[in-house]
C-alpha cells in the first residue's frame, strides 16, 4: 500500500510509548505484565489504519490485542484512534510481521488476524505475502497447538494462493467463506479496505485455519 509521507509520524509515535511499544522485544514472554492481566492475546499483522483491531478491542474488552504495522505513516492513524478514546486492551507495534518470534514467545498468542494483506501478484514477490510459508512458520511458533489464523481479503488470487499455502504447510482449513457479507457470519468488524471493496460490490473471502497439534 502506497501512502503519503507524514513527517510528523515518528515524533507522534515516540511521544506515545504507552500505546506504541518502543522496544517490543523486551516484552517477549511478558505481555501479560504489559497489559496488567492474563487475558488471551490476539494480534493482527498488517493492521493499516486500524479500524478492525480498534473495533475488535472495543467490542471485546476481555481479550488483549496487538496491532502490527510496518509503515509509520499508516500506524499513526491507529495511534490517533487510541489517543481519541484509549482502550486499555490495545497496544501497537511498529515492526515487520515476518519477525513475530522476536516479540512473542511460543504459544503466547491465542489468535492471529490477517486482513486484506498486500497481494504481491508477481511470483517473484511471493515471499513477501503474509501467507507465504516463512510467515506461517513464525505464526505457528507463537500460537498454541490448534491456534487459529483468520484471514479476509477481496483478492481472489491471494485467497486461492493462501488456501494452497495453508494446506501445503499442513494447516487445517476449519471454515471458508466465498462471500462473507452474504453469509450469516455474526460479529464481523470491517476493515478500511473491506469497506472500500465491498462498496464496489466485490465479494469478501474469509478463512479460518489452524495448525494441528
Ligand atoms: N488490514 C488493513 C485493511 O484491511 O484495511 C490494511 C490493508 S493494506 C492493503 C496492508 C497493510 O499491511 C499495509 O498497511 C502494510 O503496510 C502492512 N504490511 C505489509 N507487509 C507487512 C509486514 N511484513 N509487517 C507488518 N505490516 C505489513
Amino acid at each position: 500500500m502506497r501512502v503519503r509521507n507524514k513527517p510528523w509520524a515518528k515524533e507522534n509515535i515516540e511521544a506515545a510509548p504507552q500505546y506504541v511499544v518502543s522496544e517490543p522485544e523486551i516484552w517477549r514472554g511478558r505481555w501479560e505484565e504489559r497489559f496488567g492481566n492474563t487475558q488471551p492475546l490476539h494480534i493482527e499483522v498488517g493492521s493499516g489504519k486500524g479500524q478492525f483491531i480498534y473495533g475488535m478491542a472495543k467490542a471485546h474488552p476481555e481479550i488483549n490485542y496487538i496491532a502490527i504495522e510496518i509503515q509509520q505513516s499508516v500506524l499513526i492513524d491507529i495511534l490517533d484512534k487510541q489517543l481519541a478514546e484509549p482502550l486499555a486492551n490495545l497496544q501497537i507495534l511498529h515492526v515487520d510481521g515476518g519477525s513475530v518470534t522476536d516479540y512473542f514467545s511460543p504459544h503466547e498468542i491465542s489468535q492471529i488476524y490477517l486482513n486484506f494483506s498486500d497481494p504481491w501478484p508477481k511470483s517473484r514477490h511471493a515471499k513477501r505475502r503474509l501467507t507465504y510459508h516463512t510467515f506461517l512458520k513464525g505464526y505457528q511458533e507463537i500460537l498454541p497447538p490448534e491456534g487459529e489464523l483468520h484471514f479476509k481479503t477481496d483478492n481472489r488470487g491471494l485467497f486461492e494462493y493462501s488456501l494452497a499455502s495453508f494446506s501445503q504447510y499442513g494447516m487445517i482449513l476449519k471454515q471458508v467463506w466465498l462471500d462473507l457479507h452474504a453469509s450469516d457470519f455474526e460479529g464481523n468488524i470491517m476493515t478500511e479496505y473491506e469497506e472500500k471493496f465491498s462498496a464496489k460490490g466485490q465479494p469478501i473471502y474469509r478463512v479460518e485455519a489452524y495448525f494441528p497439534a
